[in-house]
């Protein structure tokens, strides 16, 4: 790093401590903390392991860091604190409960943050692209992942930093979430770099699903990384699930429930097509074949031929 993006870097690890020592160190936090640990079922050891924080609204981040001496366009640069057309600053952030990015080496890059409002519109909202934070090279959580992945192989890719800690709750420590966009290749490269397999397991919605076909045509450009994939069952996320059956559910599906993405492409291509119907037959197997044409493995595509021949 440069000296400006080290100077980044220190003034987002300080911003991580202070909302974590806000969320569990002061009364300023009622809400968040009725929020995470009644509605969310979180315990403090997991705001403190993913090193979750608050920015209340009746504290101010902008005069903290003017106390602390932080230049204003640094303050601007990080994009914590923000300039309205009248000249006054503010925190980008207030009222949001904070989710720290980190980078590969653990080095806190931006900043997720989570309305506590159900009617504000921007449920989560991320830090702007600076010098050291680029959303389509970072993956959530991945710093601890990737000693995870080192014994299982693996790395499970989720929806949400809700997920990946949904996952953790379960033991599964391999989870991993983009940003709210869809899998780059950068973020396959990091993957495959550092793990023969990765699951996918988004949000058991059509949305979750859609994404899912998306991110299975992005891993063509990467051969060797084997790719399988975990529906959520009843439309649920891997956090909701956690929720509603407990821990070894979760950890059950994500470690035993994955199907092949030929599976997932025969079912998928289902969606809106009725079969007894020869348009829609030959529709589907037509986008069945370009698939496979796509995705070549002799093997698993025989097999796949054949399933779609019993069907
Ligand atoms: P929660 O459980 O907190 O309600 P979620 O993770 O289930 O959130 P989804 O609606 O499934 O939320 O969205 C998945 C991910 O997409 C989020 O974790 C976040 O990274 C991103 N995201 C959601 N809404 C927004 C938004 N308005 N702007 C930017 N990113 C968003
Ligand atoms: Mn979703
Ligand atoms: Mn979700
Ligand atoms: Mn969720």
């Amino acid at each position: 790093f440069n000296e400006q993006e080290q100077h980044l870097i220190d003034l987002n690890k300080q911003a991580a401590e202070i909302f974590n020592h806000l969320l569990l160190n002061t009364d300023l936090s009622g809400q968040a903390l009725h929020y995470l640990e009644k509605d969310r079922h979180l315990d403090r050891q997991t705001m403190i392991d993913f090193q979750l924080g608050y920015l209340p609204s009746d504290w101010s981040l902008h005069q903290f860091f003017d106390e602390k001496k932080i230049p204003i366009e640094e303050q601007l640069t990080s994009g914590l604190i923000s300039q309205y057309d009248d000249g006054s600053f503010h925190d980008v952030f207030a009222n949001r409960v904070m989710f720290p990015l980190k980078d590969s080496y653990g080095n806190v890059v931006g900043f997720s943050g989570r309305t506590l409002d159900s009617t504000n519109s921007a449920k989560y909202i991320n830090s702007k692209e600076t010098a050291v934070f680029k959303k389509s090279r970072l993956l959530y959580h991945f710093d601890q992942a990737k000693q995870a992945a080192k014994l299982s192989q693996r790395f499970l890719l989720l929806e949400g930093y809700l997920d990946v800690i949904a996952a953790h709750k379960a033991g599964v420590d391999y989870g991993i979430a983009s940003m709210g966009t869809s899998l780059t290749k950068e973020q396959l490269q990091l993957i495959s770099r550092n793990s023969p397999k990765l699951t996918i397991a988004y949000d058991g919605d059509s949305a979750g699903q859609n994404a899912t076909w998306r991110a299975i045509s992005e891993t063509r450009q990467f051969p060797h990384l084997q790719v399988d994939i975990v529906t959520i069952p009843a439309g649920k996320d891997p956090d909701e699930y956690l929720q509603e059956k407990g821990p070894e559910a979760l950890k059950q599906i994500f470690e035993q429930d994955s199907s092949s993405i030929n599976d997932f492409a025969l079912e998928y291509l289902k969606h809106n097509r009725n079969l007894s119907n020869t348009a829609d037959l030959s529709a589907y197997t037509t986008d069945l074949l370009t698939f496979l044409s796509e995705h070549p493995d002799p093997i698993a595509n025989d097999l796949t031929l054949k399933k779609l021949s019993d069907q």
